[in-house]
């Protein structure tokens, strides 16, 4: 029997990225500017959510990942808004003529405590990727004080993505 999956409409991806805590950065979370005393360590902004939704959606159709269209070493994304890199990995899926369906992204930090962010993360996000809040779904755990994110030392986070082949 072919393979039905070259013919199939639909695609879905996953990303995973991690980044380590450190005092006196700012900490951006899901295109949100959190009140923290630590931010992520990094070459851009360091919003581990966003990577691994960039991530997840390169994955849809097997483009590599953020670092390979983004690199560390382009001075190009220092400090770099990652609201940006998402905008232009949304761009790659539509060029291609995907639209993106939704997302689902957990993120796992053991403080501070983000829930009252997840509104507008959601929100944000949304805009960014021109799609309605309600097909981003942002939900936040802690790893009950055990490894590296419940040391305090890091942030990790998972993120799925589902596209949908615009009709010709
Ligand atoms: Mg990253």
């Amino acid at each position: 029997m072919a393979n039905p999956l070259p013919s199939c409409p639909f695609r879905v991806g996953n990303g995973y990225d991690v980044h380590q805590l450190a005092e006196g950065l700012p900490m951006w979370l899901g295109g949100v500017r959190i009140d923290a005393p630590l931010g992520f360590v990094a070459h851009s902004d360091g919003d581990v959510a966003i990577h691994a939704l960039c991530d997840a959606l390169l994955g849809c159709l097997a483009l590599g990942d953020i670092g390979h269209h983004f690199p560390d070493t382009d001075a190009r994304w220092k400090g770099a808004d990652s609201k940006g890199l998402l905008r232009a990995v949304a761009a790659l899926v539509r060029e291609r003529g995907w639209e993106i369906g939704n997302a689902d992204i957990t993120i796992a930090l053991q403080r501070p405590k983000i829930a009252a962010y997840i509104p507008q993360m959601r929100a944000t996000l949304a805009e960014v990727l021109g799609i309605a809040p309600d097909c981003i779904s942002v939900k936040a755990t802690t790893t009950e004080r055990l490894g590296f994110v419940g040391r305090g030392e890091g942030c990790q986070v998972w993120a799925t993505a589902l596209i949908w082949q615009v009709p010709a």
